[in-house]
């Protein structure tokens, strides 16, 4: 399973937005946006990429590796998922966002068990959890309503939950999601609509990027 393995924060410089990869440190004053926002390399701010023309080509690719990166996917990868909402029926660029959300990686994220996607994709990497009682170690396994995700048995005791839940309230949870902290479980209520995706994304300029 590759996955990208240098720094991320340049990575959000790049986008020039906050993709909230770092957990916690994205919140802090410490978030390199915030310090530094403009966008990575040698030059810095007078960086020929900042003084460039804005063309429709560049926003669609920004905005293409802007959603790429914030659920922490590869090229291959992400362009598979957009092979696949192009097959389902609907608005596709709302498909691709409901496939992406639907990542077991992303639901462990989004229900608060852990501090980021990539912390996410390493819980589930090392089999901390189970899909309907049976242990999934697969970042990309797609949910579907009436799942019920678990942790496992063996990793209950891990120090590591009752850390994370007590930072990390339930307050941002989205509605399809239902985690229960006291069983250290979450159930599927439906699959997501587009208004319960609230990352800033436009992803009409991702369907465009892939249709030129
Ligand atoms: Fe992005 Fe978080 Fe790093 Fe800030 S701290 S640049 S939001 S990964």
């Amino acid at each position: 399973m590759a996955r990208h393995t240098g720094p991320v924060c340049r990575l959000c410089r790049r986008e020039g937005d906050k993709l909230f990869l770092k957990g916690t440190r994205c919140l802090s004053q410490k978030c390199p946006v915030e310090k530094r926002g403009y966008i990575p390399g040698q030059h810095g701010p007078n960086s020929k990429a900042k003084r460039a023309k804005t063309s429709d080509y560049s926003l669609q690719l920004r905005e293409k590796q802007k959603v790429r990166r914030l659920y922490g996917l590869l090229e291959a990868q992400f362009r598979r998922y957009f092979r696949e909402a192009l097959k389902k029926r609907g608005v596709t660029g709302e498909q691709l966002l409901i496939l992406l959300e639907r990542r077991l990686d992303n639901v462990v994220y989004r229900s608060g068990y852990a501090a980021s996607r990539a912390n996410a994709r390493q819980l589930v990497c090392h089999a901390h959890f189970t899909v309907n009682g049976h242990p999934v170690d697969i970042p990309s396994y797609l949910v579907k309503p009436g799942d019920k995700i678990a942790v496992r048995e063996n990793s209950r005791p891990l120090t590591y939950w009752k850390a994370l839940l007590e930072e990390k309230d339930a307050a941002g949870v989205p509605q399809w999601i239902s985690p229960d902290r006291s069983t250290l479980s979450i159930l599927i209520q439906s699959l997501p609509s587009r208004d319960q995706i609230e990352a800033p994304i436009k992803e009409q300029l991702v369907v465009e990027y892939y249709s030129r």
